[in-house]
């Protein structure tokens, strides 16, 4: 196994909101940073590491920065926004074709069906990037440890 690429000069290495705030560091970036660097691949935080591994697989934490990337489950929200962004895309265009020139419902089915699997195949990814940079953002990765989630409040039900 290749040992990770040095963290670059530029790079902060990752750290919680807490220890962020005790070492009196700068802030994440903003929110439209760390969404655009999601759905282009690139790890929220640094920008430098890659969020997945497979097609739709997170790393566990970013090659470079160490942020916890795997942490973060989007869960439904990305097929949600690929659902929502891809019907608005192809829907307007459907009904002016069938008001328009009325096709054989055949013919319909064979250009929309195939075209649907391949535009939602398209967004999966970047939505669920994009989801995992906004999460990281709003604290879901500030946990200092991956048991800790939700908020560890010293009680547990199993004593
Ligand atoms: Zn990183």
């Amino acid at each position: 196994m290749p040992s990770p690429p040095a963290v670059p000069p530029t790079v902060t290495t990752w750290r919680s909101a807490s220890a962020r705030a005790a070492a009196g560091e700068a802030e994440l970036p903003s929110m439209l940073t760390m969404v655009r660097r999601g759905m282009l691949n690139r790890c929220p935080n640094c920008g430098e590491g890659k969020v997945f591994r497979g097609f739709l697989k997170v790393v566990p934490e970013c090659e470079v920065c160490h942020a916890p990337l795997g942490q973060l489950r989007a869960d439904d929200a990305p097929p949600y926004i690929v659902i929502f962004l891809t019907g608005h895309i192809l829907f307007p265009p459907i009904f002016w074709i069938e008001k328009a020139y009325e096709p054989p419902m055949l013919l319909q089915m064979a250009v929309w069906l195939p075209l649907f699997a391949v535009v939602c195949t398209l967004l999966l990814r970047p939505a669920k990037g994009a989801v995992v940079g906004w999460m990281m953002k709003l604290g879901f990765a500030d946990q200092d440890s991956p048991h800790s989630w939700p908020a560890d409040t010293g009680t547990s039900r199993d004593g």
